[in-house]
């Protein structure tokens, strides 16, 4: 079970399956470092391993523990690049920004699977490669419009037929799409253990238990208040993600915090095994509302999906994302549903990830709409870049100003009055 959540999504199989975690007492006293990071998720982790790598002073605070929000409950699929495809991208910021922000994306994967790698960080890590599933023709035509364009820039990603995705998954359910060889999928809380882990064998202290709760500007810095202590700065790191609270307004109202969901199968017979996912790829679908799915090391089946708010209306989700696998998947009549747990991710208006400067010496980096685990540690290591005194032209990723949502305050209307729409949208197949 996740410890101090809501029992509605506590119940969660990576949280029962996970190594133990590194001691991270909570900071009680006065303390002094470099760099403060608030959030020991996979960006706040990532960025205190690369500046304990580069010899740098660097304390995490953690409200509870590492990886503790989305970063220890995700689907685990390691997702190269953001939502929009490369070109696009370019377009948008030019070709000098954006063209970073590609190759960042782009690398995002690797990097993942080189830090577990180089830390020997046991997290059941494959690189598999991640399938993009097409629910429409329209989509798969975009999909292999997307593949083109990665191919283009050397990437390793392949259009796919509908009987090349049907033989690759295992269900007749989708039309088409492209298969991301430089993904794959993990056991979520593990890897952001092991970035813990690594962290603090690099030098870095971890401080559990530890919400910050108040921030003073000082002469040369910040000094951050926990329940127990103090801890003296010169720069500080926001990683909070989907859950941003009021320590630094207005970072809140930059993002909407969106419920994501999962249910998992009890181990599956070695028969049921040959025939879903037998190449142990990471599919997510076109839907606005995607589906997104794999198996575990120990053959269990995962299913995700977004969207929901309520506690009654999380219930509901978990009844459809059984029923949905059921009928994708006619050989999971039966099975056992041992798991169904969720957490936040933080979505922004524009959906993409924003570094947003904060004032003197703070940064954010947050708002990966739902595919952090390769992005969340791509951005630590380009905010601990910043915090080593890279110039802003030079990081791979822009920062921008923090600027909040309109109509921030009615953020739940709006989630729910968006999936009612997306939920059409999607059974209308356009
Ligand atoms: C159910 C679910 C499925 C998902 N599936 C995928 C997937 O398959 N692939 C993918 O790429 N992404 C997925 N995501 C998204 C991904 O998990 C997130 O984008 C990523 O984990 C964000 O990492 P983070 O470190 O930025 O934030 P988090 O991991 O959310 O960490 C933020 C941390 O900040 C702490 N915190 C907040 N306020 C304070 C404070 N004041 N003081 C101290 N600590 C504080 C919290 O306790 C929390 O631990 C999923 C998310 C969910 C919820």
């Amino acid at each position: 079970m996740i410890e101090n959540e809501n029992p509605v999504i506590a119940r969660s199989l990576w949280s029962d399956t996970a190594n133990p975690t590194p001691a991270c007492p909570p900071l009680i006293g006065e303390a002094e470092t470099e760099v403060a990071v608030i959030g020991g998720g996979f960006t706040g982790l990532s960025a205190a391993l690369h500046l304990a790598e580069a010899g740098r002073r660097v304390t995490v605070l953690e409200a509870e523990t590492p990886g503790w929000g989305a970063s220890g409950r995700n689907g685990g699929q390691v997702n190269p690049g953001l939502k929009d495809a490369p070109d696009a991208i370019e377009a948008r910021f030019g070709a000098q920004a954006g063209g970073r922000m590609v190759a960042l994306s782009g690398a995002a994967g690797q990097l993942v699977f080189d830090l577990i790698r180089r830390h020997a960080i046991q997290c059941d890590a494959v690189q598999s490669g991640w399938i993009r599933a097409a629910h429409t023709p329209k989509a798969r035509e975009e999909l292999h419009d997307l593949a083109r364009q990665w191919q283009q820039r050397g990437a390793d990603v392949a259009p796919l037929s509908a009987q090349e995705i049907a033989e690759m998954i295992g269900t007749e359910a989708y039309c088409g799409g492209l298969s991301d060889r430089r993904g794959g999928n993990l056991h979520p809380l593990n890897y952001a253990l092991g970035l813990a882990g690594a962290a603090q064998k690099a030098g870095a202290v971890l401080h559990g238990r530890s919400r910050a709760t108040g921030l003073e500007k000082t002469a040369g810095g910040y000094r951050i208040a926990t329940a127990q202590g103090t801890l003296t700065a010169e720069k500080l790191l926001l990683c909070t993600n989907g859950y941003t609270d009021g320590l630094m307004p207005p970072l809140a109202r930059t993002v909407v915090p969106v419920r994501s969901v999962q249910v998992a199968t009890d181990p599956l017979p070695e028969n049921v095994l040959e025939t879903l996912l037998p190449g142990l790829q990471a599919p997510s679908d076109s839907r606005r509302l995607l589906l997104y799915f794999r198996r575990d090391a120990q053959g269990r089946f995962i299913m995700g999906g977004r969207g929901a708010y309520s506690d009654g209306a999380t219930r509901r989700q978990m009844a459809a994302l059984r029923r949905v696998s059921e009928q994708m998947f006619p050989q999971l009549k039966g099975v056992r549903w041992g798991y169904g747990w969720g957490g936040f991710v933080a979505v922004t208006a524009d959906h993409y990830p924003h570094l947003n400067r904060l004032g003197d010496g703070v940064l954010a980096g947050l708002g990966y709409n739902g595919r952090g685990v390769a992005m969340g540690t791509a951005m630590g290591r380009v905010m601990a870049d910043w915090a080593m005194g890279k110039p802003d032209a030079e990081l791979d990723f822009p920062i921008t100003p923090a600027r909040p949502i309109p109509l921030h305050g009615l953020r739940r209307l709006g989630v729910a009055a968006t999936v009612t729409g997306y939920r059409l949208l999607d059974r209308l197949g356009v």
